[in-house]
This record gives C-alpha cells, structure tokens and sequence, in this order.
C-alpha cells in the first residue's frame, strides 16, 4: 500500500482529488476523515494542511505527496520533487502601495517586506543584492501595508485581484509556482512500483487533457492536402464515406494548436468537423 498526502482543504485540495479520481482510483470520501483507502488501487490517502506535506514525506510517515512548488523550495525540499503536475498555477511576487513610486527593486533597500515566505524572498534579494528587513507572518500578509507593519509584502498572486483590493501593485516577480508530486526517497521495491503505475495513469491523463480527437468529412481529391495538416499519433485514420468520392479522416491534434489547425482544415475544404474530448490517452 502506498501512502499519498494531499492538502486537506484549499488551493490544492480539489485539482488533487480530482486527478487521483481521473486515474481511476476510487475511494470514500468523507470532508470528517483524516484518512482514507482506495477501494480499487493499493493507495491510502492522507489528509494534511499543505506546509506539513514535504516533512511527512521526507520523514516516511508518507510515502508520497502533492505540493505547491513554493511551499517545497520554501522548506528547502526540492530534492523529494517527482514531476509538476500543472495545476494551482499561481507565483509568489513583491508588491507596494499603488501610491509608491516604484523604479526597481534597489528602492526596497533598507523597507521592511512582510511575507509567509522568508526563504525564498531572502535568496530572490540577496541575488539582487538587496537588502530589507523580512517580517514573517503566517497569513492575511496583505494587509501588512495599510497596517503599517510593512513597506511591501511578498505574497502569492494568481490574478492579482486581492493585491487590487488592498491597494497594493505588483512591482517584482519572485517565484513561479505550480503543483508538484513529490516522494520520500528511499521507498521499498513495492512501492515503487505503485508509484510507478500511478504515474504511467498520472501521463495518460496529462495527455488526454492536452489533446482533442478530431473527426472530419473530405472529398477525395483534398484528403492527401488535409493529410499534410494533420499531426496524428501516427498518421490519421481515412474511412471511406457512403457516399461515393467522400472518406472520413480522424486525428489526434493537441489543444494548443487547435484553432490553427481547424481554419486551415476549412480552408482545403474539410466538412462537418467534430472535436471530441479524450479520457485517457496511452504512448
Ligand atoms: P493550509 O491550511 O493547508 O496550510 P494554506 O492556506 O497555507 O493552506 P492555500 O491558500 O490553500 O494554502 O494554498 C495552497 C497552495 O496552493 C499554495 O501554496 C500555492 O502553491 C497554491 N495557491 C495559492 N493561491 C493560489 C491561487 N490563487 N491560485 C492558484 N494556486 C494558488
Ligand atoms: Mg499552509
């Protein structure tokens, strides 16, 4: 049985959740639970506040873990990093009251900036050769300013709304964050090879998220054109139509390059094109 520690509620709580789930792994859950079993896969689920979740696994109390980026440099844990998992994007950034007249970073000489994240700031200002007074406190750090605790804090921003409504601006970005999955480095044989399985899953969802299916009509006469357009997982599938002169094409294009392609296709004469999400996709 390998054990995962997630975060018990908040950022990372849900996108956690839901790709154990989009594996294939079921499970009882219960928002009362501190602890749970899946019913279909050897993985028990451990539910923890998410600054907890690098030492438990470092420690073996778990063998493994979803955790922000942040929080794993921040404690000085990067070592225990698997993979990024590409959710909770967000990053961590230095902002001042909207009022400062703020140039570079050299005008945080000598200020005091309030953060939950000392570490982290103290190396982005030492590399910079910056030096201000770090106060560290554990929450609510953007109110640090109008408080007169701080000249300026280091927080972490997804859309920049909540620095908004305090009156603060962005000036400096310090750290770019996402989830990551990490593990305790010195696991048995057996549980490296659930964890091994739980990734191979973990791979075909990331795919699968990226990649649309897509099915299209096509007179003969402009199949090999559309051939040329599509970027299939090998080459694409041609089925002929009923109707004579006519196939059907079907293809795999990743999402990123999707609206591209889609105009180029009607543009060399593809009809009735359908995109149609996939679940999983295996290599
Ligand atoms: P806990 O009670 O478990 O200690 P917390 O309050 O410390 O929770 P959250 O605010 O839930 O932490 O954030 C958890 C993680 O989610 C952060 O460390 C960061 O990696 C990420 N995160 C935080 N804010 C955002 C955001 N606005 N958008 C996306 N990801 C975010
Ligand atoms: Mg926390």
């Amino acid at each position: 049985m390998l054990r995962i520690a997630i975060q018990k509620s908040g950022r990372l709580s849900e996108e956690s959740l839901k790709l154990i789930k989009e594996c294939g792994i079921s499970f009882i859950n219960s928002s009362l639970k501190l602890k749970t079993e899946s019913t279909n896969f050897p993985l028990e689920i451990l539910y923890l506040r998410d600054d907890d979740i690098p030492g438990y696994v470092a420690d073996g109390v778990a063998d493994i873990g979803i955790v922000g980026e942040n929080v794993l440099v921040e404690e000085g844990m990067q070592q225990l990093a698997v993979e990024p998992l590409g959710f909770s994007k967000c990053r961590l950034s230095l902002a001042v009251p909207k009022s400062d007249d703020y140039s570079d970073i050299s005008d945080l000489q000598g200020k005091n900036i309030a953060t939950s994240y000392p570490n982290l700031l103290q190396s982005f200002l030492d590399e910079r050769g910056v030096q201000a007074h770090i106060h560290t406190i554990s929450g609510s750090v953007e109110i640090a300013p109008s408080i007169g605790l701080a000249d300026a804090i280091c927080d972490i921003v997804s859309s920049g709304s909540t620095l908004i409504s305090n009156g603060l601006k962005e000036v400096e970005r310090v750290f770019k964050s996402q989830a990551v999955l990490i593990s305790n480095q010195s696991l048995s044989d057996e549980k490296r090879a659930i964890l091994d399985k739980l990734l191979f899953r973990i791979h075909a969802v990331q795919r699968a998220q990226r990649a649309k299916y897509i099915l299209l009509n096509a007179p003969n006469d402009k199949v090999d054109t559309i051939i040329k357009l599509l970027p299939g997982i090998k080459s694409p599938t041609v089925l002929p139509l009923a109707e004579e002169g006519w196939s059907s094409l079907h293809s795999v294009v990743n999402e990123d390059d999707f609206w591209d392609i889609i105009e180029k296709l009607r543009d060399a004469g593809a009809e009735g094109i359908l995109v149609v999400p996939i679940e999983k996709m295996i290599k």
